[in-house]
Formats: C-alpha cells, sequence, structure tokens
C-alpha cells in the first residue's frame, strides 16, 4: 500500500471536520488552525490517553495547569528573551522570510533568484504582550512559548504540598504559542499548538537508569496510539547540537508525509531550569531526602511532546486504502480508543417509523453506555459505510426488518468489512 501524502490528509480533515485553517473565512491566520468536532474528539482521546498513562495510573506523578501569561521574569531567568530565536534570513529580491537552517540558501524558495540573502538575524519567537492598562518595560508578558516554566515555577508548592519521594514528576497540558518563521506542513508546524509535558526530578546520581525507563515509557506510549515501530527513530542529539546544560538528549523522530521529523524530545536538563530559578528569585529550591541522607536541587529529565505531532503520527498511520467488491476505498484504521465515533447506529431506511423508533431506541442505549456514538441516517446505507470508514469508526450497527421480529442488528466490522448479527441485548 502506498504512503499517504499530506494533501491526502489535509484534505480528509477539512471534508470530514477533523480540523480547518484558522479564520478561514478571512482568508485564513498562517500558522492557526481550528478543529472541529471529530478533530476535538481524536484530540481529546489522545490527551486524555497521555493523562491517563503518565499521571493517573502512576504514583509518582502530580498534575498542574499553570496560568499561560507569566511573570517576564519567568522568561528572562530560563533564557528565553534573549536566547529563544531562529535564524532568519530575508531574499533582497522578493522579501521572503525564511528559517536559514531550513532551506538551501543559496538559491530563495520562492522566487528562485540566486545568492539573494543576507547574514541571518536572530528573531525571537515569543509572543509579546502587556498585562494591565499601562504599557511599559514592566507590563510586557509573553504568551508561554512551552508549557514547561509553569511546571518548574510549581516546584516548591508541589514539594511543600504533597511532600513527594524523589523520583517524582510533574506533568502539564496545554497551549503553547511560538511565532515560527515559516509554519508548515499542515498541524506539525503551527504559532499555536498544545503540548503535553513531564518535569520529572530525580537524584543526579541516579539520572542515567531514569533516563532509561522514560525511553521505554514513552515507547510503550507511542505503540498505544497504534504508530508502527518501523516509523519510529530515536535520535541520539550530539554534543554539539543540544542544549549546552543537557547531558543526553533523544529526538523521537517520526516517518511524517513531510519525511523524516522530530515527534517528542527527552531531555535530561540537568539542575539547569531550578537553579536558575534559585538564583534569580531568592528561593531555595532544594529538596532534602526523607532518610536525610541529603539535601540538593534536583536533577530534571523531560519529556516534551505536542499534541498536533502527535495526531499527525496517528492519522498518517491509521490511513488506510484497499480494495473491496473491486472498488478502491480509504478508511482510517484508528485504534478503538482513539476513534472520535465508537460506533455509528442507523435505521436501514429512514421511511419506516417503526424502524427509525427501534433503530433511536438501540442508538440511546448505545450512547449511554460508550458515549461516543453517532446517528448516521444520511444517503443509502453504502455510502454510510463509507464515511464512517473514513473517519475510522470500528462498528457500524444496522437496525432492519428482522430487528422488529427477533431483536437482533447487523454490525459491520470497519477493518474486514463483514458483517455478523448480534442481539441487542449482547450489545448494550
Ligand atoms: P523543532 O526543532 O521542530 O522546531 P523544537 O525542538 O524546537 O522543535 P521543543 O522545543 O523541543 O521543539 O518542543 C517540544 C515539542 O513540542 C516538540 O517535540 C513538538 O512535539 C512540539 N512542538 C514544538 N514546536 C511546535 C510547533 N511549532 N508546532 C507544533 N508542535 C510543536
Amino acid at each position: 500500500m502506498s504512503e499517504p501524502k499530506l494533501e491526502d490528509i489535509v484534505s480528509l480533515c477539512k471534508r470530514r471536520g477533523f480540523i480547518y485553517q484558522g479564520s478561514e473565512v478571512y482568508g485564513g491566520l498562517s500558522g492557526t488552525w481550528d478543529y472541529g468536532p471529530l478533530g476535538v474528539a481524536l484530540k481529546r482521546n489522545i490527551l486524555n490517553l497521555w493523562w491517563k498513562t503518565f499521571v493517573e495510573d502512576r504514583d509518582d506523578m502530580y498534575g498542574v495547569d499553570a496560568a499561560i501569561l507569566m511573570n517576564q521574569k519567568v522568561w528572562q531567568a530560563s533564557g528565553h528573551t534573549d536566547t529563544f530565536t531562529d535564524p532568519l534570513v530575508e531574499c533582497s529580491q522578493c522579501h521572503g522570510r525564511f528559517r536559514e537552517d531550513k532551506i538551501d540558501t543559496s538559491k530563495c524558495p520562492t522566487c528562485g533568484t540566486k545568492d539573494s540573502f543576507g547574514p541571518a538575524k536572530q528573531f525571537n519567537m515569543m509572543f509579546e504582550t502587556t498585562v494591565g492598562p499601562v504599557a511599559d518595560e514592566t507590563s510586557i508578558s509573553y504568551l508561554r512559548p512551552e508549557t514547561a516554566q509553569g511546571i518548574f515555577t510549581n516546584f516548591k508548592n508541589i514539594v511543600d504540598s504533597f511532600s513527594p519521594d524523589l523520583p517524582f514528576g510533574i506533568a502539564q497540558q496545554g497551549k503553547a504559542f511560538r511565532n515560527e518563521i515559516s509554519p508548515r506542513d499542515f498541524v506539525f508546524r503551527s504559532r499555536e499548538f498544545e503540548q503535553m509535558e513531564v518535569e520529572y526530578f530525580v537524584d543526579p546520581d541516579n539520572w542515567e537508569a531514569e533516563f532509561e525507563k522514560w525511553v521505554s515509557d514513552i515507547e510503550a506510549f507511542l505503540e498505544t496510539l497504534g504508530l508502527p515501530k518501523d516509523k519510529i527513530h530515536n535520535l541520539e542529539v550530539p554534543e554539539d547540537d543540544r542544549a549546552h546544560y543537557s547531558k543526553r538528549t533523544i529526538d523521537v523522530e517520526f516517518d511524517f508525509p513531510h519525511g523524516r521529523d522530530e515527534l517528542l524530545g527527552l531531555a535530561y536538563r540537568t539542575d539547569f531550569d531550578l537553579m536558575n530559578i534559585q538564583n534569580n528569585s531568592g528561593k531555595k529550591m532544594e529538596y532534602r531526602m526523607k532518610d536525610g541522607s541529603k539535601t540538593f536541587v534536583p536533577h530534571v529529565i523531560e519529556p516534551s511532546f505536542g499534541v498536533e505531532r502527535a495526531i499527525m503520527a496517528v492519522l498518517t498511520s491509521a490511513y488506510t486504502e484497499d480494495e473491496v467488491n473491486g472498488e478502491s476505498r480509504m478508511y482510517l484504521k484508528l485504534p478503538e480508543h482513539l476513534a472520535p465515533v465508537r460506533m455509528a447506529v442507523s435505521p436501514l431506511v429512514k421511511n419506516k417509523p417503526e424502524l427509525v423508533a427501534k433503530a433511536r431506541e438501540v442508538y440511546e442505549a448505545l450512547k449511554k453506555k460508550h458515549g461516543n456514538v453517532m446517528w448516521d441516517d444520511n444517503g443509502n446505507i453504502g455510502k454510510r459505510y463509507r464515511r464512517q470508514d473514513e473517519i475510522g469508526t470500528p462498528e457500524c450497527v444496522v437496525i432492519d426488518f428482522q430487528t422488529l421480529e427477533d431483536d437482533t442488528v447487523t454490525i459491520r466490522n470497519r477493518d474486514t468489512t463483514e458483517q455478523t448479527r448480534v442481539a441487542v441485548s449482547d450489545l448494550v
């Protein structure tokens, strides 16, 4: 089977109500995307699965939901105001602006002019805003470019409120904003996106073993997203390319339709972040071991994942084309726990009131059980199946004339297209 192209994914997302361009009626706003009903459901399923896996199912994790706007001192201390930059180049001919490390600068990708780029300028990617009615130096704030700082700034609060045993982690999900020079590849590089991050606090003497555990925890999580192993590649980032404070970083890459690229990052950040806070706030960020053996500023391992990239990887992996009765068909082979619609229910025909009434009864019962069940009586049955295949609904339930006689329905399986008869009582 051929791999889906980026256009296939984009067009499916728009056609079926997963993801639309942001502000589309006004010509759009570059780098922003709006989620439709099915996209919201898929995104929530991924967020919830991550939260369940890394927070609810573990004893060593604490969830937070910090404010997006933070005191400007946070971003000064973390180094973001000075160094959260990308190299920007501008074409002297067409004035197109690009990220230097993402293009071949010998020729402008837009107008084709050769050697039209001067030296790169450092462009800060944070969106600046002012807080309160007076706009001056002291009221400057930023839309957070990562959720991580909202975790670090709450480290002391969590230690004081919960006295956790070390190692422990603090997790957060939420929006992040980066004024990317060239947003591209659908939602892969957006200006507004959502992160799922953990800061895992460890004893520096033991960071290597903890890091290895995270490598395998991430691997297991990616499997539950239905991503095939052969599309995932752990890239050990060489020392020269790592942040100066990081002693080890793995970029987990995925074979996206646009090429192999970063899905998520796993970094050992030493005590860089907590030390910065301690030095700049004057507040101690130390942790005292419960047995009193030592007191120290914990080191940190950070798995950092973007939901948009997870969605792209999930859709790419699920996108499947096959042939049914000599006709080509496209379906999303989504894992059942991620599918936006768990089941679709319909009466075989719409113009028989007793059939419709019975179908509504089955629908209500299934909806009560699963929640995400869709009523779908649009078009003929063949069209309904195709539509549900395209959005990845694992099963379609049809109420027909036999149902009225023996209270059985047909269930049609998305992947095999096989239909079986089951009793309504078994189903609900
Ligand atoms: P890249 O090199 O692709 O710009 P990065 O290394 O700057 O990414 P991090 O700062 O490590 O990214 O961010 C952690 C995670 O957040 C990334 O692995 C990715 O999943 C997600 N992410 C970062 N930037 C974006 C973006 N512009 N759009 C969507 N997701 C993003």
